[in-house]
């Protein structure tokens, strides 16, 4: 039997076992477990008194908090996004480069960023004295 089988097995066996129970068992990671539950469309969360769930991965959590990982708390507060600049990927919060959107801003790592960015886009009014 394939380690999804075994899987879809345990769920129908027990509709309130948990993830990391699962997990535990079959000796494989927690993602694994949740990411195969997804494709098999069965649920992540099962509705049990005091049943908490990470927001991000759907993977159920012992406590009430929000994430089951650091990781997972990284993924729901930040996500990466490319310096207009052209050099990489700029690490930020979430909401703060949701408004730069709403406000039409571009993303740069940091003012010398930017002025390289103007200066090979607009070098005429770089050039200009302000
Ligand atoms: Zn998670
Ligand atoms: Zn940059």
């Amino acid at each position: 039997m394939t380690t999804r089988e075994y899987i879809k097995q345990m769920r129908r066996e027990d509709p309130n076992i948990r993830a990391t129970h699962i997990a535990d068992l079959l000796q494989i990671s927690k993602a694994r477990v949740g990411k195969i539950l997804a494709e098999e469309k069965l649920p992540t969360r099962i509705s049990i008194p005091n049943y908490y769930a990470c927001i991000v991965c759907g993977i159920d959590v012992e406590r009430p908090i929000n994430f089951c990982s650091p990781e997972c708390r990284e993924k729901h507060f930040y996500i990466y996004v490319n310096c207009v600049n052209g050099d990489g990927k700029i690490k930020m919060r979430r909401n703060m480069y949701e408004r730069k959107i709403q406000k039409g801003e571009m993303s740069f790592h940091n003012h010398s960023c930017m002025f390289k960015y103007l200066w090979k886009t607009k070098p005429s009014e770089m050039g200009r004295a302000a």
